[in-house]
């Protein structure tokens, strides 16, 4: 067995009992031969991954980091160039005088990015370094159709404000669970959109590809895409809003485990007698655990001052208010006591938290931190941090779950699974949008 250290704080060494794993278990009913497309595909995502994380970089340098043969990094080049993704720059002289061109991403390649709320979506331009070019929100109502019409009328507004790009598709955000085949909603207890297809509708409306996930896994896939989640291969994000909705990183993947409802802690029930669910059950975790939970504990406590928003609320805990920080310290104890269930069942590494709570998580984020490591079976807990702003990491990652569905290696690797992307045309970089 190879060293493990156990100081907090420290990365986990488990690098040497996997190498003494010579033979790996191979599913012949579904393994796939190293053939050199797939050993392209993946030299080709790695190296538009140098790219957007160095950029502006050279070929030199190219192949330098990736330790491919400047010939290869060549080829990848010439034909991320010639799908759009990339775009050769300023010439640079090197130490020995040479002259070298400079590659980026496209900025001129961006997506549209909606997150669907059960009472507004925002709708935004993102380009794929994640940077926000437009977003606004949408008052949308109980009723799909009229909210669609509204939301797809504000993205052709959006498309014509920004002419000047080239749209790739649109990645949307919904607080539900997505049908990995049909795109179609599966589970949204908060949304009231049942059997609505907001892929159909936005497809026929923009005449763009249209990527749906759920919105914990967007924020998940933005940390991922754009951000922070360096070297971090087990990881869980819980979206605290509405509902509760989790997202789980294992060995580096996002994992929707059978049905695409891995994840589904916030519906499991606490409390057989608590509250009645959206999910036709009583006493899910987030019945105690989000936003709504510490609202409606906050009405109760407090039947004659109402408030309108969590927001509010939140502030009125923070302003000292008894009432207020008595419903959002239940809250928070709830959000810790269910973590040590996502903890015993997949042993993250990181815990991340997005959400309105989040704002004021210097005052209630020691009391989750508390709540989660007071029973540890073993070992360090896991680290406990928040994911920045999710309102802003659920449309950015919009346009990540885009962006993942365009990965040669992911497409090859889940395309019995996933809905079939579409290719991206060698004529798009001359078609604008
Ligand atoms: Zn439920």
């Amino acid at each position: 067995m190879g060293k493990r250290s156990t100081t907090p704080g420290r990365t986990i060494e488990a690098s040497a009992p996997e190498r003494l794993y010579g033979v790996r278990r191979i599913d012949l009913a579904s393994a796939q031969l190293a053939s050199s497309e797939l050993a392209r595909d993946i030299n080709r995502d790695i190296v538009l991954e140098f790219i957007r994380f160095r950029q502006p970089v050279s070929r030199v340098d190219l192949s330098r980091l990736s330790g491919l043969q400047p010939s290869t990094i060549s080829a990848i080049v010439e034909e991320l160039i010639e799908e759009g993704w990339v775009r050769e720059g300023a010439v640079v002289r090197g130490a020995r005088g040479r002259p070298s061109t400079m590659l980026s991403v496209n900025d001129d390649l961006v997506t549209l990015a909606l997150d669907v709320r059960p009472d507004q979506a925002i709708v935004a331009v993102v380009d794929l370094s994640g940077r926000f070019l437009s977003h606004e929100a949408v008052v949308t109502v109980a009723d799909p159709v009229t909210s669609m019409t509204k939301i797809i009328e504000r993205m052709r507004r959006l498309r014509l404000r920004h002419s000047d790009k080239t749209f790739e598709g649109i990645g949307v955000s919904v607080p539900g669970r997505v049908d990995r085949m049909t795109q179609r909603l599966l589970l949204a207890p908060n949304l009231k959109w049942h059997n609505f297809d907001i892929k159909a509708a936005l497809e026929k409306g923009l005449d763009l590809q249209v990527e749906i996930d759920n919105d914990a896994n967007a924020c998940l896939l933005s940390e991922l895409w754009y951000g922070r989640l360096e070297g971090v291969k087990d990881a869980v994000l819980v979206a605290v809003s509405e509902g509760l909705g989790t997202a789980i990183l294992a060995g580096g993947q996002l994992h929707s485990g059978f049905n695409g409802l891995a994840g589904e802690f916030g519906h499991i029930s606490i409390d057989p007698t608590g509250p009645m669910c959206g999910c036709g059950q009583r006493g899910c975790w987030e019945m105690f655990a989000s936003s709504r939970a510490a609202l409606q504990a906050y009405r109760k406590l407090a039947p004659k001052s109402p408030v309108r928003s969590i927001e509010e609320l939140l502030r009125l805990a923070e302003e000292g208010d008894p009432a207020g920080g008595k419903a959002v310290t239940a809250q928070a104890t709830a959000l810790g006591r269910g973590l040590r269930l996502v903890t015993a069942a997949l042993s993250p590494e990181l815990i991340l938290i997005t959400g309105e709570i989040t704002s004021c998580w210097s005052r209630f984020g020691p009391i989750v931190q508390k709540e989660m490591e007071n029973v540890m079976l073993a070992g360090p807990p896991p680290r406990l941090a928040t994911a920045g702003d999710g309102y802003l990491a659920r449309l950015s990652g919009g346009a990540a779950i885009l962006l993942q569905r365009h990965s040669r290696y992911h497409r090859s690797t889940h395309a019995s699974r996933a809905a079939k992307p579409v290719r991206v045309k060698k004529a798009r970089r001359r078609r604008k949008s």
